[in-house]
């Protein structure tokens, strides 16, 4: 047996034959050219070519895999058209007389360096993401067809490393996990993996030479073990761990359609956080009982032009209708930070996460407000639809919103286009609107509390910044404070007051937040059933 270690990726178990994926190298040659025109011509076509596809990949992984994986071509499709790539590829053309294979590579092999000597983790495996943009313009130029994966049996993928376009092209039924040898647990690799549900394991050092395809191999995707050739007592070991996990999903499947009832009768209602339309698809699919958070930044985000009032409209209202008369709670654009679009052109500042974001960019950019708000009341007539607003500081904030939303409902009374009566709710996200919670409450009709944001603001730290991740800790005593005061300020107003921060969906913290009286909680869609699970376990009365 071998058992190599590496970094989790995504967790789970996998047991079944290894399939070794080796890569084909792509020879590139140095070649003088004289018609360096023609050249700088393939080159073009190339890219319109790759930007083609990327564009029919990001509608394939949308389908499959929904906002999170498609929002990966996107990035690559950002990469193929970034300035600094082309002007290289063009100025080694120009400059060398040199064919544009050669020219290709070597840009995208300078980039990849670049990256790969940066000391942030994240950019430094960006550098899978231009070699695979690169490879793909590569084989456009070389005539070669994307060559599909042809698994004839379940199995555990080996690989040196793999590109996200490698990856989504796999039949995914016939696999049971990713295992690479370099790669990092940030790259889009893994990121694909976890959308899939597939266990993957990076980082694991891997030499393919060693292992013949067609071994036994087993994974266990939480401790990071790969294990090859396992002999019968571990293999035994590694099956009962798999129906284990098969079985608490069965059982999560069987909580579709019940309550989210405590066993002393409490109820709570669990609602979805998604991040596109598309995404509703999977709050029905894991019975949600309503969307908490509809982040509608991400309708802004890469891309040129911002969304109109029709987009909007039409997209809203797909939503509050896909979801059948359940409550959709929408909020409006909470950009800056690290959410930045090209449609809107933003400052750039020192220091984002205290700089102009969410309402503020609402507030201080009066028609792309106006323009979201109209497309917001306009489909609240369709269901049951309310505005949520990020990043509420102060009470003048909200009476300059509600001036601006009066004003629209005047707006579209004189034009005699309907228009719905929605909630109106802001997020509990910073310190500030904690401790003025009170005055807040009654002034709007609920509180959704993001505790992403208010652990950041309140221990004073980045949450972008990975090497503060030891110190960021939702369940601090402050936060948890935090929430008992603004949950009893709510109820003091008669308004209701919901969690939607990653906290929500911590299981260990589920007794706690209905002790404190939380209303409502929203979570990722996958999370829905074992949160469902966890309250039909506690008996609140004994807590
Ligand atoms: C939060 O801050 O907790 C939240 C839900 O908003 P986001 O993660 O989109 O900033
Ligand atoms: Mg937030």
């Amino acid at each position: 047996m071998i058992t190599y270690k590496g970094k989790s990726a995504a967790g789970g178990i996998a047991v079944g034959r290894v399939y070794v994926y080796r890569k084909e190298k792509q020879q590139v040659k140095r070649i003088l050219v004289d018609d360096i025109n023609g050249e700088l011509q393939r080159f073009r076509e190339a890219k319109t070519e790759a930007a083609g596809q990327l564009e029919q990949l990001y509608d394939t992984a949308l389908e499959m895999l929904g906002m999170d994986g498609a929002a990966i071509f996107e990035v690559h499709r950002m990469l193929l058209e970034d300035e600094d790539f082309t002007e290289a590829v063009e100025g080694l053309i120009t400059g060398q007389s040199i064919n544009v294979e050669y020219a290709v590579s070597a840009a995208a092999d300078n980039i990849c360096t670049t990256f790969a000597a940066m000391e942030d983790d994240y950019m430094r495996c960006r550098g899978a993401d231009i070699k695979d943009v690169a490879e793909r313009v590569l084989a456009i130029l070389g005539g070669n067809q994307a060559k599909k994966f042809t698994l004839t049996e379940p199995s555990i993928v080996v690989a040196e490393e793999l590109s996200p376009s490698e990856t989504v092209r796999l039949e995914r039924d016939n696999v049971l996990a990713f295992v690479t040898a370099g790669g990092c647990v940030t790259s889009h690799m893994a990121i694909l993996a976890r959308t899939m549900g597939i266990p993957a394991l990076v980082g694991t050092k891997v030499r393919l030479s060693d292992i013949d395809g067609g071994s036994m191999g087993a994974v266990d995707g939480r401790a990071g073990v790969f294990y090859v050739n396992p002999g019968e007592e571990l293999l035994a070991d590694m099956g009962r761990k798999l129906s284990e996990e098969k079985n608490k999903k069965a059982l999560l499947l069987s909580l579709k359609g019940k309550e989210n009832r405590t066993l002393d009768g409490k109820k709570i209602e669990l609602y979805a956080n998604i991040g596109n339309v598309r995404d509703v698809s999977m709050a029905i699919e894991n019975d949600a009982g309503g969307i908490g958070l509809f982040r509608s930044e991400f309708l802004y985000m890469g891309r040129k032009d911002c969304p109109g009032e029709e987009e909007q409209f039409q997209v809203y209202k797909a939503a509050v209708e896909a979801m059948d008369g359940k409550q959709v709670i929408i909020r409006t654009v909470d950009l800056g930070s690290d959410k930045q679009t090209e449609c809107l052109k933003l400052r750039q500042e020192e220091n984002p996460a205290l700089g102009c974001r969410g309402i503020r960019v609402s507030l201080e950019n009066p028609q792309l407000f106006h323009t979201q708000l109209r497309a917001l009341l306009r489909a609240a007539t369709f269901g049951k639809l309310s505005i949520l607003y990020p990043m509420i500081t102060s009470l003048d904030e909200i009476r300059r919103i509600r001036g601006i939303v009066s004003q629209i409902r005047q707006e579209l009374d004189k034009e005699g286009i309907p228009y719905g009566n929605a909630d109106q709710g802001i997020m509990i996200e910073t310190p500030a609107a904690v401790m003025i919670s009170r005055e807040l409450a009654e002034a709007v009709d609920f509180f959704s509390i993001g505790t992403n944001d208010l652990t950041q603001y309140t221990l004073a730290l980045d949450r972008q910044n990975p090497r503060l991740d030891a110190y960021y800790d939702p369940r601090h005593p402050a936060i948890l404070r935090m929430i008992q005061m603004t949950v009893d300020n709510a109820h003091r107003a008669g308004i209701w007051a919901g969690v939607c921060g990653e906290l929500a969906a911590d299981t260990e913290l589920t007794g706690l937040l209905l002790k404190m009286g939380v209303d409502e909680l929203s979570v990722s869609p996958g999370s829905v059933l074992a949160v469902r699970q966890k309250i039909r376990e506690i008996d609140a009365g004994n807590l």
